[in-house]
């Protein structure tokens, strides 16, 4: 019986770890541009972190967290609440008032997979801590906004606001008491967190819950005067950054840490996985987890969804290229021919070889498979001559290339010779 990987967990072939990392790379080089600083955090943390976090009634920690439960750890679902903690517990607010903190990496929940919906999947996650002001968010916005736009992607952006401590309470009791009369309709994870955490209903994804969710009163039009001056502001802040955006009056996401700002980038083209990347902003959430009370707001999005997406447009697949493929034939040339590869990886070239000794039609073969832009060919007549000969694979040209001097020589003269 052969072993197979977990049900949701999947490789990354070499094949897709191009485009992996062209996403990352791009992610990495936005957020830079931002101020953004990068930070790694570790894969499990107390379980107590997210039930605090993101909250005890929500989809993530009633259903889809990895936890030891006697080891009270959990693999993270997110990766917020660990930046949070990170933050508290390194005081890195001392440090600098407004920090602006990025991470890549793997998640883990225990969803049913599909396309686009993995039990481990990455994620870009973007964070900014101890400012509040609406430019901020549309900042933010804007970033997740330039990364899709470097990778080639249109996607739609919502937003909606969830108010505060202030708003959010008399809004809850309108919620709970419409909810109320729908009751019936409810699905049962639903009815029970009409009272309990009657906001995740409007979140929840079943047909009926769904309907009902569209009739219910929004918070929008109970904002305080504080959170929707703060989400006038956000929205212009989006129109003066040519940043188009709707508004969504549902979308209260799946985590309970948020309030004001949140958004969601959106996609028709992954079916049932509609949201690339969302986020917003969670105000309380430090100083609920024993920190400083200071403000934040961030953003994640998930990898997968953005490499199905760009496979789907994608032109060409990208493949790793080979600058030079060295040809060994015969019994002597491998030995000359090892010194000089390594010499050429110093000296920055991508090289390859095959020590097999096979014959010149294989070994040619093979380096078209690994997209060698040239090929070296040498052999016991060639050694013989200390001339080799050099193939440019896209032209078909042919030259001799003399083999003497040092490795070191040899490589100098190849590097002139592949620049042209
Ligand atoms: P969804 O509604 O699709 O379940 P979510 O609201 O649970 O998403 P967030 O917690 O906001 O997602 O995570 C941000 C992003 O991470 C999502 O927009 C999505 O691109 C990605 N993501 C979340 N869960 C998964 C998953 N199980 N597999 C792959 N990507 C995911
Ligand atoms: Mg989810």
């Amino acid at each position: 019986m052969k072993i197979q990987a977990i049900n949701g967990f999947k490789d990354i072939l070499p094949d897709q770890m191009l485009l992996w990392r062209r996403i990352e790379h791009t992610a990495a080089e936005v957020f830079q541009r931002f101020g953004m600083r990068e930070i790694r955090v570790p894969l499990m943390e107390k379980t107590e972190l997210f039930v605090r976090s993101i909250g005890e009634a929500t989809d993530v920690v009633e259903k889809e967290m990895y936890t030891f439960s006697e080891k009270k750890t959990t693999m993270r679902p997110e990766a917020t609440a660990s930046i949070m903690r990170a933050f508290i517990e390194h005081g890195m607010h001392v440090q600098q008032p407004v920090q602006r903190l990025f991470t890549i990496g793997p998640m883990f929940r225990h969803e049913r997979p599909q396309k686009g919906r993995l039990r481990q999947f990455h994620q870009l996650d973007a964070e900014i801590v101890g400012a509040t002001e609406p430019q901020v968010d549309a900042e933010l916005i804007a970033m997740g906004q330039l990364i899709l736009d470097e990778l080639g992607l249109s996607t739609s952006l919502e937003i909606n606001s969830l108010g505060c401590q202030e708003c959010r309470p008399p809004y809850r009791r309108k919620l709970i008491s419409f909810l109320e009369e729908q009751r019936e309709e409810l699905c049962e994870d639903c009815r029970r967190r009409t009272h309990k955490n009657p906001l995740r209903v409007l979140d929840c994804k079943k047909t009926a819950c769904k309907t009902i969710a569209h009739q219910a009163p929004s918070l929008l039009e109970d904002l305080c005067e504080g959170c929707s001056s703060h989400f006038a502001q956000v929205q212009e802040g989006l129109d003066a950054l040519e940043i188009p955006f709707t508004l969504n009056r549902f979308m209260v996401r799946g985590l309970d840490y948020y309030t004001q700002t949140t958004f969601e980038f959106l996609t028709a083209d992954l079916g049932a996985q509609a949201a690339v990347g969302a986020g917003g902003r969670y105000d309380g959430l430090i100083e609920q987890l024993g920190g400083p009370a200071l403000p934040g707001i961030g953003f994640a999005m998930g990898i997968e969804r953005l490499a199905l997406l760009m496979e789907q447009n994608a032109e060409e697949p990208l493949e790793q290229q080979t600058d030079i493929f060295l040809a060994a034939l015969g019994e002597q040339a491998p030995q000359p021919c090892s010194r000089l590869i390594h010499q050429l990886r110093k000296d920055g070239l991508k090289a390859a070889m095959d020590y097999s000794g096979r014959s010149l039609k294989a070994q040619m073969k093979q380096a078209n498979r690994c997209h060698a832009r040239f090929v070296l060919i040498i052999g016991d007549s060639e050694l013989e001559q200390q001339q080799g000969v050099l193939r440019n694979m896209q032209s078909q040209e042919q030259q001799s290339f003399p083999l003497t001097g040092s490795p070191q020589e040899q490589s100098q003269s190849l590097l002139r010779l592949l620049q042209l």
